[in-house]
């Protein structure tokens, strides 16, 4: 996985992102892991609030867009704003996927799918790992 594209406005060396993040972390957002399912730490959450990047603090997600999924990750139909994400098409494991990922710092944030029939506006599942993200209740 390539994360040295000069476009993203925050910028840090891999020595940087592996002290800033725990190593959990790390593999995640920075090298493109997917979390296990059923045991991220938003994956049932309902509590209102926002979503941030957990690598740079930029806004990703909102709790009203956020629906049961029942697929084991926090499941969003559409980000915040279009251009706080970023779409990677991403054809590893066999599958033709597309990557999401943070657009202001490059983070792995997980994968879109759509088409699925879930009963939501958009009919599109933003399948996201928790580690990836930090919620902040509405206060
Ligand atoms: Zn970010």
């Amino acid at each position: 996985m390539d994360h040295t594209d000069s476009t993203y406005p925050v910028q840090r060396s891999d020595a940087e992102w592996r002290e800033l993040l725990s190593p959990a972390e790390y593999q995640v957002l920075r090298q493109a892991g997917t979390e296990r399912p059923f045991v991220g730490e938003y994956t049932d959450t309902t509590e209102e609030g926002v979503y941030s990047c957990r690598a740079c603090g930029a806004e990703l997600f909102r709790s009203e867009h956020k629906f049961a999924s029942h697929c084991g990750w926090p499941s969003f139909y559409v980000p915040s704003a279009e251009d706080g994400v970023e779409y990677i098409e991403d054809n590893s494991l066999g599958m033709r996927r597309v990557e999401v990922r943070c657009s202001n710092c490059g983070s792995h944030l997980g994968h879109v799918f759509e088409g699925e029939g879930y009963p939501t506006p958009t009919d599109q599942r933003y399948c996201i790992n928790s580690i990836s993200m930090r919620f902040e209740p509405k206060q």
